[in-house]
């Protein structure tokens, strides 16, 4: 029975991406074949779990493979699986008539990049439509697995605005796939191009990839033969040894998984046996997903779990914590149930160990970088930085391992890179110091210039700058390391006197003579600040807020501000520079609206280089401008 076909719009988004494919140039064309025969896979994998519940999904034939053909008068290349297949619903709304938060992303990725690229697509789950890259009509003919054959479906798109859609008799179940290819495309009617593409992308698929006998040579007449030969390794790639593997096949599996362009930048391939036994094969992206930092967090795919070699599912929530979401790869267990399904998966003792393990596993990897391969660990960590230091309030078994790999900006670097280990601070200490000084900031510039750091640079004492959105949380978490506390130079008092010298007597001279001026202030400025005090951290500057050891920092307040949270406001500290000429001018300024404008300054200037805005910016420019216009 075939019914009339039927024409239907794809929906906006999904026919803008088709535009897109179809009418940009690309550097690596051949990706279609690489996502095709990824799907292909997939539905196979499919197929084989659902028939461990219902064996006879496999009725008919129960080798699972994937055949490539082509016709050269018809100039059609096509990809068969018998897999699971598709019903008519699910033809509508997996290719294309809906678009998938996918296609959305594709998009805004696109127009990111100013230019198309095939390279990105697989990343979207938008894979199929690279067909139409190399093809100006494909077909898609297929029947769900357990079905009737009437309930076969051909889908038909020129990868214009619309598709048509058919019912007809399909007496395999499967699905195949047929580009019409465009005039200039003839590379891929040919068998040894083909061949060589699958070799250099696909080997690994776990499944017989199948291309026609090729007898061109020995039988000239060139009729085409009923015999197929497997041209793929068909073995799952993990199940081999690693002295068998190479570095390529390694990188083409990974491209593979992630459908990544990019080579991998490092893996870790381990057998496990003994109470538990599975393999793992983990890897480290070398450059982070588009949109990975903003979506990131719950949409994690990449990591597969098998069970004894059967494709389970996307299970990263399950087998590594959310810190480590950058890593894609394989887990094979050969001890959970075969039927497990999410929830079971939840529940299964074994599979917090697993997670365990395969945290262990990759924090190795990393660890061997930061040692071994220092230019790589750099690269992953500008990459995934920000990301891992979630870890050490996520996993505490972990946190000093991670805390191992945090990597800062510095004032002995002098550089706003990310390169200083907190094992490299340490290793810097000045004889006497006891603890990590860090200090955060909104940014680089405003870390290096802060005011908070001058007296510590006058000790040559070094100070990490931690410059990160993440960093100001992370310091909440990350109060001691290796025995060692890490404390905030903006909090708290400052006692440098143990690293002594002429200033501190000075100092004490200095903090003696301003008692005058500490009251003028504190009169002044009242309500605003909780107290007025010299101050021990500066060399340069006039003034500077500091808080108290427990209290929320200016920055994490005004996050939790713009958040809707009601925090109650914590009164900062003012201290000042006795020796600096604004304030020896504030303490003989005799005129009182004067000395209020100078002890107001004194403030605002403290919070604006703190990050803050002010709360009247008006007002301040008009005070700086009557003192620069009068009071010079
Ligand atoms: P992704 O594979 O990332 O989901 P694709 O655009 O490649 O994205 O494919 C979209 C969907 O179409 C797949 O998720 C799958 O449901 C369906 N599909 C594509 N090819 C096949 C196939 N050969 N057999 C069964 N389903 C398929
Ligand atoms: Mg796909």
């Amino acid at each position: 029975m075939t019914a009339t076909a039927e024409t239907h719009k794809f929906e906006a988004e999904v026919a803008q991406v088709l535009h897109l494919v179809t009418h940009s140039l690309y550097s690596h064309k051949e990706i279609f074949l690489r996502e095709l025969i990824s799907n292909a896979s997939d539905a196979c994998d499919k197929l084989r779990f659902e028939a461990l519940g219902n064996p006879e999904l496999l009725s008919g034939a129960s080798e699972l493979r994937i055949d490539i053909s082509v016709d050269k008068d018809a100039r059609t290349l096509t990809i068969r699986d018998n897999g699971i297949g598709m019903t008519r619903d699910e033809v509508v709304a997996n290719i294309g008539t809906i678009a998938s938060s996918g296609t959305r992303k594709y998009l805004e990725a696109l127009s990111a990049e100013k230019k198309a690229d095939a390279k990105l697509i697989g990343q979207f789950g938008v894979g199929f439509y690279s067909a139409f890259v190399v093809a100006d009509k494909v077909t898609l003919t297929t029947r769900k697995a357990g079905e009737d054959a009437a309930t076969g479906v051909r889908w038909e798109s020129a990868g214009t605005g619309e598709y048509t859609l058919e019912t007809l008799d399909i007496a395999e179940r499967g699905t195949l796939v047929t580009l019409h290819l465009k005039a200039d495309e003839d590379e891929f009617l040919h068998a040894w191009q083909l061949r060589s593409l699958v070799a250099r992308y696909s080997d690994h698929i776990g499944f017989p990839i199948r291309m026609p006998v090729d007898r061109a040579d020995e039988n000239r007449d060139g009729k085409p033969t009923d015999e197929w030969e497997v041209i793929n390794q068909a073995s799952a790639l993990w199940t081999r040894p690693k002295s068998e593997l190479s570095d390529e096949e390694y990188q083409n599996f990974y491209k593979h998984i992630s459908h990544d362009f990019n080579d991998a930048l490092a893996w870790t391939h381990n057998r496990v046996e003994g109470n538990q036994n599975f393999t793992s094969l983990l890897y480290i992206p070398a450059k982070s997903p588009f949109d990975f930092m903003g979506g990131g967090r719950d949409e994690r795919k990449g990591l597969k779990l098998y069970v004894k070699r059967v494709f389970i599912m996307d299970a990263a929530e399950q087998l590594l914590p959310a810190y480590l979401r950058f890593v894609r790869g394989v887990v094979d267990s050969d001890d959970l149930p075969l039927n497990v399904s999410r929830e079971i998966l939840q529940q299964n003792r074994n599979l917090e160990k697993l997670k365990a393990a395969c945290t262990k596993r990759v924090l190795d990897l990393l660890d061997k970088l930061a040692k071994d391969e220092p230019e790589k660990f750099a690269t992953f960590w500008k990459e995934f930085g920000q990301v891992v230091k979630e870890g050490v309030a996520e996993d505490f078994a972990n946190k000093e391992r991670i805390a191992k790999l945090l990597r800062f900006a510095s004032t002995h670097t002098g550089s706003a890179a990310q390169t200083v280990s907190l094992d490299d601070y340490i290793g810097r200490m000045k004889a006497g110091q006891d603890d990590i000084y860090f200090l955060t900031a909104d940014g680089y510039a405003a870390a290096k210039g802060s005011p908070q750091l001058e007296a510590l640079k006058a000790h040559g004492i070094e100070v990490l700058l931690l410059v990160d959105r993440i960093d100001e949380w992370l310091s909440n978490y990350l109060t001691e390391y290796a025995g060692k506390k890490l404390r905030n130079v903006a909090k708290g008092d400052l006692d440098l006197s143990k690293f002594g010298g002429a200033n501190e007597e000075k100092r004490k001279e200095a903090e003696k003579a301003a008692e005058g001026v500490v009251k003028k202030l504190k009169a002044l400025l009242g309500e605003r600040v909780r107290d007025v005090r010299v101050s021990a951290r500066l060399t340069d500057s006039p003034s500077v807020l500091v808080l108290d050891e427990h209290d929320m920092s200016p920055a994490m307040q005004r996050l939790l501000k713009q958040a809707g949270h009601d925090i109650p406001e914590a009164k900062p500290v003012l201290e000042i520079n006795p020796m600096h000429a604004l304030v020896k001018r504030l303490e003989s300024e005799s005129d009182d609206a004067r000395a209020a404008d100078l002890g107001l300054l004194l403030l605002e200037q403290a919070q604006i280089l703190e990050g803050a805005q002010l709360d009247d910016p008006a007002a301040y420019v008009r005070r700086v401008n009557a003192l620069l216009v009068n009071g010079g």
